[in-house]
C-alpha cells in the first residue's frame, strides 16, 4: 500500500472494487483454514478407532466443498483487485497524458522523450503491481497469517510461539530491507530511462547513422548503456534473490524445529513423562496450518519489495505530475471575435537555454495583411513565427492581438485562431485524410480535398493507390519533403483561422508550385492575416509588407519597393537572386 497526492483519492474511487475483492479474498483465507482440522479430525477418529465410512466421506465432501468454494472465491477477488489496479493504472496514465500535453518545451529540453516513456511503462507497471498484488499480499500476510496462528495456538502454544520467532526477525529487518530496495530500485530505473533515451534517439537518427556508417560505434556505445541497465538489474535481482532465500532458510529451518519437537512432544504424550497432550493428529493439523503460513511470510518479504519499488515509482511519476506548467491561463479575458490585427511593442524573446533570439521588434501587421519574414538563417525568422502561439511567458514587451496582449487571451481561443505550418512538418502515423483534418476529425472529404488543393497537393494524393486513406509514416508511404510541406499546410488551412503562419514552408516545393500556393493564399484567404516566413526574396515580393529580419533586429518594414531603397539586406538578397537565376538560366542554355 502506498499514499501519495496524486493516488489517495484511488482508494475512495475503486473502494467497492477493493472492498468486494478483500471480502472474496479473506473469504477464501478462512475456509482454506478448515482443511487441516479436517484431515485431522479424520486422522483422530482412526486413532481413536471410531472412523467409519460415513464420516470419511462426509468430510471429503467438506474438503471437496471447501475446493471448491476457494476456486470461486479466489476468481472473484482477482476480477475485482486486479481489475482496481489496472484502472487505477489506466485513470493515471491518463493523468500523465494530458500533464505531458501540457508542459512547455522548456520541460522537453530537461527530460528526454525517452525517458519519460519508461514512466508510462515501467513505473506505472509497479504501481499497478502494487495496487494489484500488493493489495492481496497484504491481507494475507496480516489477516491469513493472524487467522492462522489463532489456529496455531489453539493447537499448541509452545510451538506456536517458537515459529513466531522468524517472523519476529523479519518484521525487524523489513526497515533495513526497505531503505536498501528503494535505492537500488531508483539507480535500477534511472539506469533504464538512460537506456530508454538512448534506443529512442538511435531510431530517430537510424539513417543518418547509416548513411555515417556508425552502426559499429553507436553498437559500442549502446553496449555501455546496456551493461550499465543489466548491472542495475542484476544488482537488484541478487538483492531480491537474496531476500527471498533468508526467508525460504528461516521458513524450512522452523519447519524442521516444529517437526523435531512436535515428534519430541508425542513421545512424551506417549511415554507419560510430561503432562503433555499432543497427538500425531495435533501434529498433523499444525503441519497444516505451518503450510498455509508460508505464504503470508514469504508475501510480507515481498510486499516490503514491492512497496519500496512502488514508492520509487510514485516519486518520479509525482515528479511528472508537479512539473510546473510554466506557460498557462492567467488573466485572461476572451475576444467576442479575433480579426488578426498584430502589433508587436518592443518585444523581445530569449530561449530558456540559449541567447536573445528577437531584440527590442516593434511593428504592426493590419488584419487581412498577407506579410512576408526574410533574413539570414539564425536571424529569428522561425522565433518571431512562432512567438504568436504564445509558446512562453513573454514578460519582455507585448504582442497583441486585435490590441489586447497575448498574455491575456486564453490559451485555447489564441492557438485556435493562429493556423501555424512549422518549419520541420511533421506528419501522425494515420491517413492522410486524418492528417489533414487534424483539427477536427468530423470534417468532410470535400474540405479535406478543398485544402487538399488550397495546398495544391490533392493531384498527388489521388495518385496513391489508396488515395485520402493512405497511410503515412511507419507502417504507409513514404511522403517527400515537398509533399510533407503540402499537406502540414493543408492541415493548418482547413483550421481557416484569421491567422495563418507559415515557417518556410515552401522551401521543398518547385518554384511552380510555390506560386500556385502562394496565388491560392492571395485568392483563398483574401481579408485574413497570412504571415510567410520564407527564405527565397521571389516568395515574398509581391506580398503587402515585407519584415526584415537582422541578427534578431527588426532591420526595415515595408513594401518590396520602399525595402528595395530602404534596407540593406533586402535588396542586397534581391541582387543575390537575380544573379543566382541567371546562372541558372545560363546553365540551361549553356
Ligand atoms: P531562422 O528561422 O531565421 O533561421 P530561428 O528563429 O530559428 O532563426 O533562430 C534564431 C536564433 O535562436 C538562433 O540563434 C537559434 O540558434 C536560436 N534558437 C532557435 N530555436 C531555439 C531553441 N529551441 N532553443 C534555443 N535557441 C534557439
Ligand atoms: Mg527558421
Amino acid at each position: 500500500m502506498i499514499f501519495g497526492k496524486y493516488i489517495n483519492r484511488f482508494y475512495k474511487k475503486y473502494f467497492f472494487h477493493f472492498f468486494i475483492g478483500i471480502i472474496f479474498l479473506a473469504f477464501v483465507n478462512v475456509i482454506q483454514l478448515f482443511v487441516p482440522e479436517v484431515i485431522a479430525n479424520i486422522t483422530r477418529s482412526y486413532d481413536d478407532g471410531t472412523l467409519t465410512t460415513q464420516y470419511l466421506t462426509t468430510n471429503c465432501i467438506y474438503i471437496v466443498l471447501i475446493a471448491f468454494g476457494m476456486l470461486i472465491g479466489r476468481f472473484i477477488w482477482r476480477t475485482f483487485i486486479l481489475s482496481g489496479a489496472i484502472n487505477i493504472q489506466s485513470d493515471l496514465r491518463l493523468e500523465m497524458f494530458s500533464k505531458n500535453e501540457k508542459l512547455s518545451q522548456n520541460y522537453y529540453k530537461n527530460n528526454k522523450v525517452g525517458g519519460i516513456m519508461s514512466y508510462y511503462t515501467n513505473d506505472l507497471d509497479t504501481i499497478n503491481q502494487s495496487f494489484g498484488w500488493g493489495t492481496v499480499m497484504l491481507v494475507d500476510a496480516f489477516f491469513l497469517s493472524i487467522l492462522t496462528l489463532i489456529k496455531m495456538f489453539q493447537v499448541n502454544v509452545i510451538l506456536t510461539l517458537i515459529c513466531l520467532i522468524p517472523l519476529a526477525v523479519l518484521c525487524i529487518s523489513a526497515y533495513f530491507i526497505d531503505k536498501k530496495i528503494e535505492e537500488i530500485f531508483l539507480q535500477r530505473q534511472n539506469a533504464f530511462e538512460r537506456m530508454s533515451d538512448y534506443t529512442q534517439e538511435m531510431f530517430t537518427g537510424l539513417r543518418v547513422i547509416k548513411a555515417f556508417v556508425r552502426e559499429i560505434a553507436e553498437a559500442k556505445a549502446f553496449k555501455k548503456v546496456n551493461l550499465n541497465t543489466k548491472n542495475k538489474d542484476i544488482s537488484l535481482v541478487r538483492f531480491s534473490a537474496m531476500l527471498d532465500t533468508l526467508i525460504s532458510l528461516l521458513i524450512q529451518g522452523m519447519i524442521v524445529i516444529a517437526l523435531f519437537i512436535g515428534g519430541l512432544f508425542i513421545y512424551y504424550t506417549f511415554t507419560g513423562t510430561w503432562n503433555i497432550k499432543f497427538s500425531r493428529a495435533d501434529l498433523f493439523e499444525f503441519n497444516g496450518y505451518f503450510n498455509t503460513i508460508i505464504w503470508p511470510m514469504i508475501a510480507l518479504g515481498q510486499i516490503i519489495a514491492l512497496r519500496s519499488r512502488a514508492k520509487t515509482s510514485l516519486k518520479r511519476i509525482t515528479a511528472l505530475l508537479d512539473a510546473d506548467e510554466d506557460v498557462k491561463d492567467g488573466e485572461v479575458s476572451f475576444l467576442p471575435e479575433i480579426k488578426g490585427q498584430i502589433e508587436f511593442r518592443h518585444f523581445s524573446y530569449k530561449y530558456s537555454d540559449g541567447e536573445e533570439a528577437l531584440h527590442d521588434i516593434s511593428l504592426t501587421i493590419e488584419a487581412g495583411e498577407r506579410v512576408g519574414i526574410v533574413g539570414k538563417i539564425g536571424s529569428g525568422k522561425s522565433t518571431l513565427a512562432s512567438v504568436l502561439l504564445r509558446l512562453d511567458n513573454y514578460n519582455r514587451g507585448e504582442i497583441f492581438i486585435d490590441g489586447q496582449d497575448i498574455m491575456t487571451i486564453p490559451l485555447r481561443q489564441l492557438r485556435d485562431n493562429v493556423a501555424y505550418v512549422p518549419q520541420e512538418s511533421f506528419l501522425f502515423s494515420t491517413t492522410i485524410k486524418d492528417n489533414i483534418c487534424f483539427n477536427n476529425t468530423d470534417l468532410s472529404d470535400e474540405e479535406a480535398i478543398e485544402a487538399a488543393e488550397f495546398a495544391d497537393v490533392h493531384s498527388n494524393i489521388v495518385d496513391f493507390v489508396e488515395g485520402y486513406r493512405t497511410l503515412v509514416g511507419e507502417r504507409g508511404v513514404t511522403l517527400s519533403g515537398g509533399q510533407k510541406q503540402r499537406i502540414a499546410i493543408a492541415r493548418a488551412y482547413i483550421k481557416k483561422s484569421p491567422i495563418m503562419v507559415l515557417d518556410d514552408s515552401v522551401s521543398a516545393v518547385d518554384v511552380k508550385t510555390e506560386e500556385k500556393i502562394l496565388s491560392n493564399l492571395r485568392e483563398k484567404r483574401k481579408g485574413m492575416t497570412t504571415i510567410v516566413v520564407a527564405s527565397r526574396v521571389s516568395t515574398v515580393e509581391h506580398l503587402d509588407k515585407i519584415i526584415v529580419l537582422n541578427n534578431g533586429c527588426l532591420e526595415s518594414y515595408g513594401t518590396h519597393e520602399y525595402l528595395m531603397q530602404n534596407s540593406p539586406t533586402y535588396s542586397n538578397m534581391v541582387r543575390l537572386q537575380s544573379l543566382e537565376n541567371e546562372l541558372e538560366g545560363g546553365d540551361y542554355h549553356g
